[in-house]
């Protein structure tokens, strides 16, 4: 192919892009897609997804068979206080090793251009269309989407200022999967000073363990994690247990550093963004994968249009900007008072005994986290 025939270039394969890509795919568009990694790999994630994408991603001809449902969430405070609800919607789990390559596999199958172990490095727009520059080659192409996660070097092309870290928290992730003994349709969300641990099932014989965690608290802990779990992560007694008891599937964690949750654009210099280049909802809320497919969704059909001529690019930013906000600007909003609340242990300690006492208060804020099936 041309490398001047695409009508839309993604940066990024993780959720947001890969499903983008499968959706402009089925709808006869040329689609080229760029990923820095090369599948199958795995990502620091919750991997537990709002049962708002189920019916998504089984259209776009996913098989979820072996993902188990999650049905109700435990929620601990660091002194071990904690309240077991229903999830109303609820969800399922799914590794992202899974998932991200069963959807690069699908895209491939439907015709989008897809590049492992390539990185863009520069967007250039010109009159009507872009350049794209990775490593190894130039890319033209009508529409440009960043679909690249949390952070990217590429953000400084697109004009894109960096975050202000001042005044700001920044935070560490980390990762593991595990043999575990919970119920299999249970979310459990245990908080510790200055972060919160998720435990829950995914596809095959693991459940996935992974923390967020204010840097501080590696700091403190002369930048061991080791010594960060033991000294601060464990004194919640839930944590205790599934750090001591559980089988460790790698031993060496996956991390993350520097994650922010700092305000977006949906559009920068003509580029689409989805997912969390968009915005970054706190991760407690377990719903940043719904919304990076849910936006790719919105966006499918706005891009599809505009190469069709029904809209104009104008209106393609416009209504695309307007939508991002509807769905999902309030949910980021609340996420991060969530996270807040649930950031300090006092904090935390009060707020899980007043949910234990208010059970339709606790489920009113689990509803405000979820959004719609689409
Ligand atoms: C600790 C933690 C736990 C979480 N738990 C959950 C959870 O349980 N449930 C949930 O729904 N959400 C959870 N999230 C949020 C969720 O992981 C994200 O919202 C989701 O992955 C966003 O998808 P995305 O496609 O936007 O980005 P990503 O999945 O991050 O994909 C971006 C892709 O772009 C690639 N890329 C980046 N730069 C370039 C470049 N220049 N060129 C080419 N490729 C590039 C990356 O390699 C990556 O594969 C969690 C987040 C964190 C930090």
């Amino acid at each position: 192919m041309n490398n001047n025939a695409f009508d839309c270039a993604i940066i990024g394969g993780g959720l947001a892009g890969l499903t983008l890509a499968i959706q402009l795919a089925d709808m006869g568009r040329a689609v080229v897609l760029f990923e820095k990694e090369k599948y199958p790999f795995n990502k620091v994630c919750g991997e537990y997804i709002s049962m708002e994408s189920h019916a998504f991603l089984q259209r776009l001809g996913i098989d979820l068979s072996g993902a188990p449902y999650i049905t109700e969430l435990k929620v601990s405070a660091p002194n071990g206080n904690s309240i077991l609800r229903k999830l109303d919607m609820g969800g399922f789990g799914i590794s992202r090793y899974t998932l991200d390559s069963q959807l690069a596999q699908l895209a491939i199958k439907k015709g989008v251009v897809l590049f492992e172990n390539t990185k863009v490095n520069d967007v250039v727009r010109e009159a009507d269309s872009f350049t794209v520059k990775t490593t190894t080659q130039n890319y033209s192409a009508k529409i440009v989407c960043g679909a690249f996660g949390k952070r990217s070097s590429v953000e400084k092309s697109l004009g894109r200022a960096k975050p202000q870290h001042k005044g700001r928290k920044n935070y560490v992730a980390v990762k593991y999967h595990v043999k575990a003994t919970l119920p299999a349709n249970r979310i459990e969300l245990h908080n510790f000073e200055n972060g919160y641990c998720g435990i829950s099932k995914v596809d095959g014989d693991k459940y996935c363990l992974c923390y967020l965690t204010d840097s501080e608290n590696l700091a403190k802990s002369g930048n061991s994690i080791k010594a960060m779990e033991q000294n601060i992560v464990m004194k919640n007694p839930f944590l205790k247990k599934y750090f001591t008891e559980s089988e460790f599937l790698y031993q060496e964690p996956l991390t993350i550093s520097q994650v922010s949750f700092s305000k977006k654009s949906a559009i920068e210099n003509g580029v689409i963004m989805l997912g969390d280049a968009a915005g970054t909802i706190a991760p407690l809320c377990g719903n940043g994968m719904s919304m990076a497919m849910h936006a790719s969704f919105i966006a499918a059909s706005l891009i599809n249009n505009f190469i069709n001529g029904t809209i104009s690019r104008e209106e393609l930013y416009t209504l695309y900007e307007k939508q991002w906000n509807k769905n999902f600007a309030q949910r980021i909003k609340t996420g991060a008072s969530l996270q807040q609340l649930f950031g300090k242990n006092y904090l935390t300690n009060i707020s899980i005994g007043m949910l234990k006492v208010l059970p339709l208060l606790a489920d009113k804020l689990i509803s405000m986290t979820h959004g719609e099936v689409f």
